[in-house]
């Protein structure tokens, strides 16, 4: 008798705490889409899939790069050219305590391998709630339990300080910080951000700033640095090439280190050692970072008046709908309006896409105080689009609950 495996290959106990609620609701989706419908996609933080284009210049240098042969493994640290450049930007956010930069597929990269080359079992990291959820994701992957501090909505979402503080434990190891900020669009004013350096000075923390939406502020105004405000503070502050320079598909973004040299050196080591275990990030898109950061910042222009135009449209759709309110979004391109209902907001949204074929996501996928309720919007789609959706949602609310 031949032998045959008769029992399923099951996925490792750690997985049951990921969740990436953004990709799941797409099985609801490709249900409403079976049927013939469109479904109006407000869920999903790619420019690429709107109006927005890698910018031509950039294209052209990984291009040529191609052409000149880079398509080999590139260093594990990155490209000289590139670490120049991102040592040129780190002067320019402020950060005048540098101690490293390095390249990655993505800031994802960056995120998996800061966070295992610092976490012990038993150790935690402070991360906010409600999240971009990745960083769950790879605390779970390290069988690392949450701890979460809360963003204040009734504080246009900033940081909740004195949960921070009530939250450190003598195994806490850093802060996460988001800013701007996905899910809610929050910048950290400075005195925020010098009141987390402190409680990171008092109890040895580092910092990892995920700046990753740095030059998509929406109202003018300075997205500040974490690493600019506490040069003597270990920090990591993340960036790359998929929101600012809109090229998400090349997989490509890079962390800043900063602090006091001595402090940082040895977390370092074990940095360059992962770096080196996974050879190197994307080679030839690295080309392009040096001309992304040094060269014409225009599309930024446009990009900026595109995302102002349609976050004030949410805003007003999303303060004059019943059961809706919103606090407005200072930079990247989220908003995550407040649900006053009685259902679960995961009903609300699943409920939403089948009725009125529009896609946003639940808050309890990133994360929330209990007992309330949100979705996010990702307000990247064009003005009609967003104006046929905030209709449909309207729609949906006034028939739901009365
Ligand atoms: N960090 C935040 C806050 C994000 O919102 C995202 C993507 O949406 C990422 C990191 C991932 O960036 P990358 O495409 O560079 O991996």
């Amino acid at each position: 008798m031949p032998v045959t495996q008769t029992q399923g290959i099951a996925p490792a106990i750690r997985l049951e705490n990921v969740r990436y609620a953004i990709r799941d609701l797409a099985l609801v989706a490709e249900q409403v889409m079976a049927k013939g419908h469109k479904v109006l996609p407000l869920n999903v933080g790619d420019p690429n899939l709107f109006d927005f284009e890698t910018p031509p210049h950039l294209i052209e240098a990984v291009h040529q790069a191609m052409r000149d042969g880079k398509n080999g493994y590139a260093p594990s640290a990155g490209v000289p050219e590139a670490l120049d450049a991102l040592r040129g930007e780190a002067a320019r956010k402020g950060i005048s305590s540098l101690q490293d930069v390095f390249v990655t597929s993505g800031a994802s990269e960056s995120v998996d391998i800061c966070l295992t080359s610092l976490l012990n079992p038993g150790d935690n990291i402070l991360t906010p709630c409600p999240d971009y959820p990745l960083y769950s994701a790879v605390l779970a992957k390290l069988g690392i339990g949450l701890n979460t501090y809360y963003l204040n909505e009734a504080d246009g979402w900033q940081p909740e300080l004195e949960d921070i503080q009530r939250k450190i434990t003598p195994r806490t190891r850093g802060i996460v910080l988001i800013n701007p900020n996905n899910p809610t669009g929050s910048v950290c004013s400075r005195a925020m951000l010098e009141q987390i350096a402190e409680l990171a000075r008092r109890h040895n923390l580092i910092i990892f700033s995920d700046e990753i939406y740095d030059k998509l502020m929406i109202d003018d105004d300075e997205c500040i640095s974490m690493a600019a405000v506490a040069p003597d503070v270990p920090t990591v502050t993340l960036g790359g090439m998929s929101k600012n320079f809109l090229a998400p598909g090349w997989r490509l973004g890079w962390s800043m280190v900063s602090g006091d040299p001595a402090m940082v050196k040895p977390y370092l080591a074990g940095v360059h050692k992962l770096l080196r275990s996974r050879l190197s990030a994307n080679h030839p898109e690295q080309y392009a970072i040096k001309i992304a950061l040094e060269g014409s910042q225009d599309h930024l222009i446009a990009v900026r008046q595109k995302l102002k135009s349609r976050r004030d449209i949410t805003m007003d759709r999303c303060n004059s709908i019943p059961h809706i309110s919103c606090v407005s979004p200072r930079g990247a391109f989220y908003a995550y309006p407040k649900l006053d209902i009685a259902e679960d907001d995961e009903v609300f949204v699943k409920e939403l896409i089948l009725q009125k074929h529009v896609m946003v996501v639940h808050g309890s996928g990133f994360g929330q105080k209990p007992g309330t309720k949100h979705f996010r919007i990702v307000f990247l789609p064009d003005e009609a689009t967003l104006s046929k959706a905030y209709d449909a949602i309207e729609e949906f609310v006034r028939e739901r609950y009365r």
